[in-house]
């Protein structure tokens, strides 16, 4: 078994997009500047933005954080967003999601222009993705497109199972694997919550993506001998003995299913690293197209 290690992966596109930076500054140009916008204090949230914050200064990015209460009026945070949109040292917004329940999420991801929704949210770069068009591809299945590219993992022919349907995972990462390119040729089945025979459908699977949400749910006797296993759930579960008082879990129980992948990773340390790679790749893509 080979651990797919995301501290491996994601420093690599880090230091070849902190390398691109220094070139941009070296000809006197400004850096990318990505707007991120964090709505209340949900704990996981602030954690994320956190992060990708951080992330980008360490690569030379400039980032602004911008935060609205919890209980704000949906109409104050489309002003920001359209303050954002017409700002061109902006290169890419992204809003930190779930949002409170006042709030319309598909009417602020689409608020934000195609051209800077680094998320790759909006149903315009979400129509270009099915089409195989040039666009923003969701961060987390962009992340692990770079974690096989980065690992050189053969997907060609294989049989792909995705658990899960979001516009966020599952659905575009069956996209991607689906795709004519080169780490996609896969022959895709995408289960959700609906799927009957699940158990079976994964015994089938040379690669297994896990997008559900539901913490240990994919078992040693649902993966065949040598699949790849993909975990991208994030949940965390209470437990007293921690010193935050939860622990994170994935969507696959990664002690019993490792000894039978060919290749794994782990929560956390894997895909997460990979979605802020993603969204890197991305911002500065959008800082080349806007210039
Ligand atoms: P979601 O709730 O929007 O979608 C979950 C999907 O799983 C749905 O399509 C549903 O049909 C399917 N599902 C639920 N129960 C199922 C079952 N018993 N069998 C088969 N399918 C089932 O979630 P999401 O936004 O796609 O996120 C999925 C998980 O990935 C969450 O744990 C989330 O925290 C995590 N996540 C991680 C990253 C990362 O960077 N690693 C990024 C985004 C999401």
């Amino acid at each position: 078994m080979i651990l797919l290690d995301g501290k491996i992966a994601s420093q690599s596109v880090r230091d070849s997009l902190k390398q691109d930076v220094a070139n941009l500054v070296n000809q006197g140009k400004r850096a990318p500047h990505l707007a991120a916008i964090l709505v209340g204090n949900n704990g996981a949230s602030e954690t994320y933005v956190a992060s990708k914050v951080k992330n980008c200064s360490e690569i030379g990015f400039q980032s602004s954080l911008i935060r609205f209460e919890e209980n704000i009026h949906e109409s104050v945070l489309l002003d920001k967003i359209a303050e954002l949109n017409n700002d061109p040292s902006i290169d890419g917004i992204l809003v930190q999601l779930p949002l409170p329940k006042q709030i319309n999420e598909q009417k602020v991801i689409e608020a934000i222009i195609a051209e800077k929704d680094v998320d790759g949210f909006h149903p315009v770069n979400a129509g270009k993705l099915m089409q195989g068009l040039p666009s923003f591809i969701p961060a987390t299945p962009y992340g692990i497109m770079l974690m096989l590219e980065y690992y050189k993992i053969s997907t060609k022919g294989k049989h792909a199972v995705v658990i899960g349907r979001s516009n966020i995972v599952g659905r575009p990462m069956s996209i991607l694997l689906s795709s004519n390119s080169a780490y996609g040729n896969c022959t895709v089945t995408i289960c959700h919550s609906h799927t009957h025979n699940l158990k079976e459908i994964c015994l089938q699977a040379d690669i297994i993506v896990a997008a559900l949400g539901r913490p240990e749910f994919v078992k040693a006797d649902m993966v065949k001998e040598g699949a790849i296993v993909i975990d991208v759930g994030i949940t965390r579960v209470e437990d007293a003995t921690a010193k935050k008082g939860f622990r994170i879990k994935g969507d696959v129980a990664f002690d019993e299913v490792a000894p039978k992948a060919s290749y794994i990773t782990p929560v956390p340390g894997g895909v997460g690293l990979m979605t802020i790679a993603g969204l890197l790749k991305n911002t500065l893509q959008a800082y080349l197209q806007n210039q």
